[in-house]
């Protein structure tokens, strides 16, 4: 089969989920038994979203190969389960440093370098790399932002030349909307939508599908005014109505017939009947009532839920395995800085310090740590609420609140967190952290081997500092077991208190490998912990 190519467009305004709706149809033609990977194309400058604020950009999703990623990434992954690659997150930044670089070569000796034919290239050539890369039989593109925008033009004048280059039978054009309610009438609107796709067909893109996102269910002759005004079938038009629950969306597109009709046009058979029954035993876990138990997320970045995306996926994933309902109560660690704390952890059932950079913050996490010690609440630190638990756990062993990681304090005479040689001289921020998959030897007899239940994993990193291994013998000494080793040994990946109900850190971000029917076992550990201090309570 020629690879088939769906695009996905967003109109009105953003934040609509477009990349929901690609990582759900990405399901729906998975379970049709084809072979599927999903790209987003984002539009701004920078090379990768590695270097932004969690602020601007949400939580960084790291893949495999370390590419860092937008955090649609992430919901891809966990729809279609399957690992994907740097090729699927393009951003205008890399098509221009690519063309550029081409440029100063020589390359285009001769030539005067332009949007189109240069630019709009180079982004089909990203595009075509996600079947040659993946295997994908299906490539699903996403284009970040909404149409409209000056950014994304360059994006869109590509997809609309891709029809012509793979052919009418082989491009799919789905455009994303908002169908907003006007409360003093308690009417939805479509005119938001005809407008939006005016604006797309005048870049030459005629859309064969419009998803209408509204808060309000969509009345069957608001689908026939929509297929109407924007020239499709009404079989097109599909409504989809806000859910507190995401994994919903694949059974509602699948009701709405999406994944037949997007076939029909495309004029490829299913290989396989889908089979929701999993996906709909796993929503029923979900959904079923389970006794609530409550777990401090520890972050600088928790007004901004989507800052720690994955982080909350998992712990909603071990949730459903363990059979409880983890409720996030959101601190921001500087109101942990100061006073006393317990009035904001002592009603907790387990805390968990996420990754994290820079001072802000850090030793109102040190104290979370501490906290969570003293009081044998179950712990989870993730990457840097690893470093911290070693920084507080090294400052009672040393008697000493000097003891740092060189990242908050380069003069420290304890740098127990330090950087690795390897890291000394790099001084470019972008992509030269320790970054994607690597493997972890786990130690015999330890709370880590017993919660994976086997002696090698491959995890996911994105972090410059490690365990100084000077301070090993001491850590050890003094109770702390390293549970977790890179194979040659030089790196400590996680490392558990043993006079503890559940204290353990990773150096590694175990939440971007959890799966909603395949839950982390670190995380399932950590929340069986949590459950059991909860009913002890
Ligand atoms: N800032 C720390 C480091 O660079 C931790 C990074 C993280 O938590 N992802 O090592």
């Amino acid at each position: 089969m020629e690879t088939k190519y769906i695009f996905i467009t967003g109109g009105v305004l953003s934040s609509v989920g477009k990349g929901v709706t690609g990582a759900a149809l990405g399901r729906l033609l998975k379970e049709r038994g084809y072979q599927v990977a999903i790209q987003k194309l984002d539009p701004y400058i920078n090379v990768d979203p590695g270097t932004m604020s969690p602020y601007q950009h949400g939580e960084v999703y790291v893949l495999d190969d370390g590419a860092e990623t937008d955090l649609d990434l992430g919901h891809y992954e966990r729809f279609i389960d399957t690992s994907l690659n740097q090729v699927c997150n393009v951003t205008t930044g890399q098509v221009y440093e690519e063309v550029i670089a081409k440029e100063r070569r020589g390359d285009y000796l001769g030539g005067t370098i332009q949007v189109i034919p240069h630019i709009t290239n180079e982004m089909k050539r990203r595009i075509g790399l996600v079947a040659k890369t993946t295997g994908a039989e299906i490539v699903i593109v996403e284009v970040g932002g909404t149409v409209g925008d000056i950014e994304s033009l360059p994006f869109l004048e590509s997809l609309r030349q891709m029809r012509g280059d793979v052919g009418r039978e082989n491009s799919f054009y789905i455009h994303v909307t908002w169908v907003p309610h006007i409360g003093a009438t308690g009417e939805l609107k479509t005119k938001p939508t005809q407008h939006s796709v005016r604006e797309l067909r005048s870049i030459g893109i005629s859309p064969d599908m419009i998803i209408a996102r509204s808060d309000y269910p969509v009345a069957e002759e608001l689908r026939d005014k929509i297929a109407l005004f924007c020239d499709v079938e009404k079989r097109a038009v599909i409504p989809m109505v806000t859910t507190d629950n995401l994994y919903e969306i694949p059974l509602t597109l699948e009701k709405a017939q999406m994944g037949d009709f997007v076939m029909e046009r495309m004029n490829f058979q299913a290989r396989q009947e889908p089979d929701w029954q999993p996906w709909k035993e796993m929503l029923a876990k979900m959904r079923q009532e389970k006794p609530g138990v409550e777990v401090a997320l520890v972050g600088k970045y928790v007004e901004l839920h989507d800052a720690y995306m994955s982080v909350r996926e998992a712990l909603q994933h071990a949730g459903i395995e363990v059979g409880v309902d983890v409720q996030i109560k959101w601190i921001h660690s500087s109101l942990l800085e100061k006073g006393s704390i317990s009035e904001h952890l002592a009603s907790v059932d387990g805390i968990l310090v996420p990754g994290g950079f820079g001072e802000r913050g850090t030793e109102g996490k040190i104290r979370a740590t501490q906290y969570a010690r003293e009081n044998k609440i179950p712990y989870l630190g993730l990457c840097l609420g690893m470093q911290l638990m070693v920084v507080e756990f090294a400052r009672q062993i040393q008697g000493d609140e000097r003891v740092n990681s060189t990242e908050f304090n380069p003069q420290t005479p304890h740098p127990v967190i330090d950087l690795m040689p390897d890291q000394r001289d790099i001084t470019d921020m972008g992509g030269t952290m320790r970054l994607g998959l690597y493997p972890c030897q786990l130690q015999t007899g330890t709370v880590a081997a017993q919660a994976y239940g086997t002696h090698l994993v491959h995890e996911r990193h994105r972090h410059r500092f490690e365990l100084n291994n000077a301070y090993r013998d001491i850590l050890e000494e003094a109770g702390m077991r390293f549970s977790g080793l890179s194979p040659d040994k030089r790196l400590v990946e996680i490392a558990e208190l043993a006079d503890h109900p559940f204290m353990l850190g990773t150096q590694f971000h175990p939440e971007f490998l959890s799966r909603p029917y395949r839950a982390h076992p670190l995380f399932v550990a950590f929340v069986e912990a949590v459950k059991e201090v909860r009913s002890e309570a």
